[in-house]
C-alpha cells in the first residue's frame, strides 16, 4: 500500500531534514556567516531551498537569481532534490568573465533625491550610457471637468514591500533587457511640493542601444503597477487620495521566476492555455467555459511560451515552422499551409519599401494563422462544432478551417453583409445565421447563442488565438529580414489584434536578445471610424459612419488600451485617412500588382502620412492584410478615384 505509506510519511513532523549550507564571496558577506542549517521538508528540491534561505536572510535575496548552488560538489539545479546528509554549497558565478556585480540602488526616503549621487550608484568601468526617468509634482491637470491645480502632494508607502517590489522590478529589467547593467529606482515619499521630484528611475548600459531607454520605461511602467506607493492630492479639488486601477496577479510577485522555461517542457495545454485577465487580474484555468472575463475584459494567456530561434522547425514553410510557440507537441496542426507568406519590394514615394503579403493565405487573409490554430487545438479535444459573428474574412477562414477539420460550423452574419463574401463562407459548408441590423447586431446574436448553451463561441475577436497566433507575423518578417527588425510597420486597425500579436512576437525577439528595438508600429484606421486615433487626440466623441475599409470599421475596440500601449512602447503613431485615400491606396497598389481589399489599402496612405518621420534607408513593412479579389466593384472603385 505505497499510497498509505505517503500520506503517513508526509503528516509525519519527523519528516523535515535540516540541511548544512555553505556560503561564499558575496553571499556570505551579505548573509553574514559562511555556514548555516535550513529546514526544509524531506524530498525538497533546489527551488525550494532558495526561498527559505532569502527567508532567514533578507539581506542575501539580490543575489540569489544569479546564485549558484553545488550539491556534494556537482552543480544543481532547481528540480534537482536535496538529500538528508548532501553538503549544499551557495555561491555567485565564478570569476571569469566580467567579475564586477551589477549595481543596483533602491530607496524610499523622505530625502531629496540627488540625480548625480544615483547615475553614479549604477556606473561601472563598462557603462557608456545611463537612462534616467524622472517624475515631477505637477501643478496643473486638464481633466474632462477642466484644468485641476495641485498645491503639493503627499506620498505614503507600505516601506518594507515597497522595497522589495522595487528590486524585483530590476529582475524584471534584466530579464526583458539583457544589456542593462544597473538599476536604480528611488521613490521619494512624505509632503512633496510642485515642481519637486517624486522618483528616479535609471538604467545604465555598455552603450544606448544596450536597452537602458526601454529598461528605464518599463521600470517606471511597473512602479505604477505593483509597487504599494500611494499619493494623496492638495489642491484646487480639496484634498483626494489618488488609486490607480491595475490589481496584481499571481504573475507580478515573481515568485514563478525559475518555472519560466516550464510552459515549453508542458505537454498536456494546462499551461500552455491558463488564462489571465490584464483589466482586473483574475486567473482561469485551460477549461474555462467562458469567452470573456466576469468583468467583461478580454482574456489573454497567462504565459506566452519564451522565443528560443533553435526551436524554430527549419523543415517548415508554414505557420508551423513555430509550432513550439504555438501549441503544446501532443497537438497536431490542421493546416490548409497558412503562413510564411512572401515579402516582396516595391517602391513608395520615391523610397523602397516591404510589402507582407497576408492576403496570399489560404482564404485570402491574415485570419488564417488564428483559426488555424484554434481549430486544431478544438479538433484536438474532439469538438464537434464552432460558430463565430462575422461577414468577411475571419468568417471565411473559421468556416475553411472547421471543412478542413470535419467540424461543423456557423456563422452569425449581418443580413446586409456582402453577397460574396457570404458565398466564401457558405461554400465552405458552414450555416449562415442572418441577423438584422448593424455588424454590432450579429455579435449580440451570438452572444445570445452563447447564454442559451450554443458551444463552442470561436469568437475571433475575444478568443485569444488571434493576437497568439499573429506574433507569427514578427517571427516571418525577423526572418525574412535575416535576422533583423524592420524600423517601421504600418497595418491596419480595428480590434488591433494583428498589432498586439506583431507588438508581441517583436517583444519576444527583443528579449530573446535577437533584435536591439521592437518597430515602430503605425496602426491606421479609417477617419470614418477611428476610435483608438481619436481617443489618442482627446477627442471625446467617434463616430461609426461607412467605410469602404469594413473589416476595421469596429466602434468598440475590446482591446483599445492595450492597443495605444503597444503603439506607445514602440514609439508608434496612430493615424486615420479618408475613402479617397483608401482608394487611392488600392489603385497605388494594383499598379503594382498587388490586389489588396479596401481595409488593406489604408497602409498605403497611412504611411505617407509618416514617411518624413521614417530615416533615410530605415527599412518599412506595410501588411496587406486581405486580398481585393473579394471586393465587388474594386475596378469601379479604383476608376471612380482615377475620374476625380
Ligand atoms: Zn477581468
Amino acid at each position: 500500500m505505497a499510497d498509505n505509506q505517503e500520506i503517513l510519511f508526509l503528516s509525519d513532523d519527523s519528516a523535515r531534514m535540516r540541511v548544512s549550507i555553505r556560503l561564499f564571496a558575496t553571499l556570505r558577506d551579505r548573509a553574514g556567516v559562511d555556514q548555516t542549517e535550513i529546514e526544509l521538508p524531506n524530498g525538497a528540491h533546489v527551488a525550494d531551498l532558495l526561498p527559505a534561505l532569502a527567508a532567514k536572510y533578507p539581506l542575501i535575496e539580490p543575489g540569489l537569481s544569479t546564485a549558484m548552488v553545488a550539491i556534494n560538489q556537482e552543480y544543481a539545479f532547481p528540480d534537482d532534490k536535496i538529500n538528508p546528509g548532501d553538503e549544499v554549497a551557495l555561491f555567485p558565478p565564478v570569476s571569469g568573465g566580467s567579475e564586477t556585480e551589477a549595481p543596483d540602488h533602491f530607496a524610499v526616503t523622505t530625502e531629496q533625491l540627488d540625480l548625480d549621487a544615483i547615475c553614479s550608484a549604477i556606473t561601472i568601468p563598462e557603462t557608456g550610457a545611463v537612462c534616467v526617468f524622472s517624475g515631477a509634482v505637477r501643478g496643473s491637470t486638464s481633466t474632462q471637468d477642466g484644468v485641476r491645480s495641485t498645491d503639493h502632494l503627499y506620498y505614503e508607502a507600505y516601506q518594507p514591500m515597497a522595497e522589495k517590489t522595487l528590486r524585483q522590478i530590476a529582475l524584471e529589467i534584466r530579464r526583458k533587457f539583457p544589456g542593462v547593467q544597473g538599476v536604480a529606482i528611488v521613490q521619494r515619499i512624505g509632503e512633496l511640493h510642485v515642481g519637486e521630484t517624486t522618483i528616479l528611475v535609471a538604467c545604465s548600459a555598455g552603450h544606448r542601444n544596450g536597452g537602458c531607454f526601454e529598461g528605464a520605461r518599463y521600470g517606471i511602467d511597473r512602479v505604477k503597477e505593483i509597487v504599494p506607493v500611494w499619493k494623496k492630492e492638495f489642491g484646487s479639488a480639496g484634498e483626494e487620495w489618488v488609486e490607480g486601477h491595475y490589481r496584481p496577479t499571481p504573475t507580478d510577485t515573481g515568485r514563478d521566476d525559475k518555472s519560466k522555461s516550464a510552459i515549453q517542457a508542458s505537454n498536456d495545454g494546462s499551461e500552455f492555455f491558463a488564462l489571465a485577465c490584464p483589466e482586473c487580474g483574475e486567473s482561469y484555468d485551460a477549461n474555462f467555459d467562458g469567452f470573456k472575463c466576469h468583468c467583461g475584459g478580454a482574456l489573454e494567456f497567462a504565459k506566452t511560451p519564451t522565443f528560443d530561434r533553435v526551436l524554430i522547425d527549419a523543415n517548415r514553410f508554414d505557420l508551423w515552422r513555430y509550432k513550439r510557440f504555438l501549441t503544446p507537441d501532443t497537438i497536431g496542426p490542421i493546416t490548409l499551409g497558412e503562413g510564411w507568406t512572401p515579402m516582396i519590394e516595391t517602391i513608395h514615394s520615391g523610397r523602397p519599401i516591404l510589402l507582407k503579403l497576408e492576403s496570399m493565405n489560404p482564404t485570402g487573409s491574415f485570419k488564417d494563422r488564428g483559426a488555424a490554430v484554434l481549430v486544431s487545438v478544438l479538433k484536438a479535444q474532439d469538438t464537434p462544432a464552432v460558430y463565430d459573428d462575422s461577414s468577411g474574412n475571419a468568417g471565411a477562414a473559421l468556416a475553411a478551417y472547421a471543412a478542413r477539420a470535419g467540424m461543423q460550423a456557423k456563422l452569425y452574419v449581418p443580413a446586409s453583409a456582402a453577397p460574396q463574401k457570404l458565398a466564401q463562407i457558405r461554400v465552405y459548408g458552414a450555416t449562415l445565421e442572418t441577423v438584422d441590423g448593424p455588424r454590432s447586431e450579429a455579435a449580440k446574436a451570438a452572444e445570445a447563442a452563447f447564454d442559451r448553451g450554443e458551444r463552442v463561441y470561436a469568437s475571433h475577436i475575444w478568443n485569444p488565438f488571434s493576437v497568439f497566433a499573429h506574433r507569427t507575423i514578427a517571427y516571418e518578417i525577423w526572418e525574412q529580414l535575416r535576422g533583423n527588425a524592420p524600423h517601421t510597420i504600418v497595418v491596419p486597425l480595428g480590434h488591433g489584434s494583428q498589432l498586439l500579436g506583431m507588438a508581441a512576437g517583436f517583444e519576444e525577439l527583443l528579449q530573446a536578445g535577437l533584435i536591439s528595438q521592437v518597430p515602430r508600429l503605425i496602426g491606421v484606421q479609417a477617419a470614418a471610424c477611428a476610435p483608438i486615433y481619436e481617443s489618442q487626440q482627446a477627442q471625446v466623441a467617434s463616430s461609426e459612419l461607412p467605410t469602404l475599409a469594413e473589416g476595421i470599421r469596429i466602434i468598440h475596440p475590446i482591446r483599445a488600451k492595450r492597443v495605444l500601449q503597444a503603439i506607445t512602447r514602440s514609439l508608434g503613431a496612430i493615424v486615420a485617412v479618408d475613402e479617397q485615400e483608401i482608394v487611392g491606396g488600392i489603385a497605388a497598389l494594383a499598379h503594382e500588382g498587388v490586389l489588396a481589399e479596401p481595409t488593406s489599402a489604408v497602409v498605403w496612405a497611412g504611411l505617407a502620412r509618416v514617411m518624413s518621420d521614417i530615416p533615410e534607408g530605415a527599412k518599412i513593412v506595410l501588411t496587406i492584410t486581405g486580398s481585393g479579389q473579394k471586393t465587388y466593384g474594386i475596378d469601379k472603385l479604383v476608376a471612380q478615384h482615377a475620374v476625380i
